[in-house]
């Protein structure tokens, strides 16, 4: 069983907008983000981290639903404007990294977390789905929360967030399933 005044304790540490509990059972899975996946993203097939690479929304829900908790996590960063691609972006690996401060802190207390991240992982400069071969560190990549089918911008307006703020703010999410 997790020490929570203990975790409280290490997250309040971090630069976190925010940490939260949210119930799997209350996201939102809907094949409307699947269609923007293909139809818009230009990762659709290139990376391990997105679809159709992650399995059929069906299937990725089940394995969400298959955990009994889920700790929520964000970051805000301001920048000059968002629309400066390279800024923006360069805001994300700093997320990606408290993500997994916040996954060893889990693991410390004997809980291995399935992750949903930001965007494609780029762990590796070039996925091996582009080569016909699995993924190389199955245990370091994070599929994209989107790559699921899951809608947050509900599961946000519930708990008072948001995904945009302003055009100079970026925000990201991070979602940590876990049996505890
Ligand atoms: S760890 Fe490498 S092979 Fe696996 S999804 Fe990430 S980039 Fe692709």
């Amino acid at each position: 069983m997790i020490d929570r005044e203990k975790l409280e304790q290490s997250l309040a540490e971090l630069p976190l907008y925010v940490y939260l509990d949210i119930d799997p059972k209350r996201l939102e899975f809907s094949d409307r983000i699947r269609w923007i996946c293909q139809n818009e993203c230009p990762m659709y097939g290139k990376s391990w981290a997105c679809p159709p690479g992650v399995g059929e929304v069906p299937d990725c829900r089940a394995k969400c639903l298959s955990y009994e908790k889920c700790l929520l996590i964000g970051t805000i960063t301001e920048v000059s404007d968002t629309a400066n691609i390279s800024e923006t972006l360069a805001t994300r690996p700093p997320h990606e990294k408290l993500t997994n401060q916040v996954r060893d802190m889990l693991k410390e207390q004997g809980v291995t977390p399935y992750i949903l991240s930001t965007e494609a992982c780029a762990v590796c400069d070039r996925c091996a789905i582009l080569d016909g071969l699995p993924c190389r560190m199955p245990g370091r990549m994070h599929p994209c929360v989107e790559s699921h089918g899951i809608n947050l911008i509900p599961t946000l307006e519930e708990n008072g967030l948001d995904f945009y703020y302003s055009n100079d703010i970026v925000t990201w999410y991070s979602l940590l399933f876990y049996n505890d």
